[in-house]
């Protein structure tokens, strides 16, 4: 089980274009489609830099709820932040926090890639 100041840690330091081919401005469907009765076809979601907004369920899901919806685990989330940030993990975490308003670099992925392409892509970039 993973505790808040992780969770907190992981939406502040994964960026969420490992997880969506588009940028930031752009819809994409809801990350929980269950909450729609079509499966939001039609995509209802926004993205921003570091997390998305449903206007049809009117919630924000972060990093984290985003993992969580697809399976993918949390601990292992943390895991790669501390293989990649190592003993500066927590500095990385407070000067992002500090900043807020520094531009996060969003990719534009190629179009082929599958949702979980990306992400095997960033856990093996790492
Ligand atoms: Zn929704």
């Amino acid at each position: 089980m993973i505790d808040r100041k992780k969770k907190d840690i992981i939406n502040t330091l994964v960026p969420i274009s490992i997880f969506y081919k588009t940028r930031v401005g752009k819809n994409i469907r809801c990350p929980d489609v269950s909450a729609h009765k079509h499966g939001d076809k039609s995509p209802s979601a926004h993205i921003y830099e570091n997390k998305i907004f449903c206007f049809k369920c009117r919630r924000y899901f972060n990093v984290s709820d985003i993992a969580v919806y697809n399976h993918i685990s949390l601990d292992k989330l943390y895991e790669k932040l501390v293989e990649k940030y190592g003993s500066n993990l927590e500095i990385e975490y407070l000067k992002r926090r500090e900043e807020p308003e520094e531009e996060i670099k969003i990719e534009v992925k190629k179009e082929n890639k599958s949702f979980i392409d990306f992400t095997k892509e960033y856990f093996n970039s790492l």
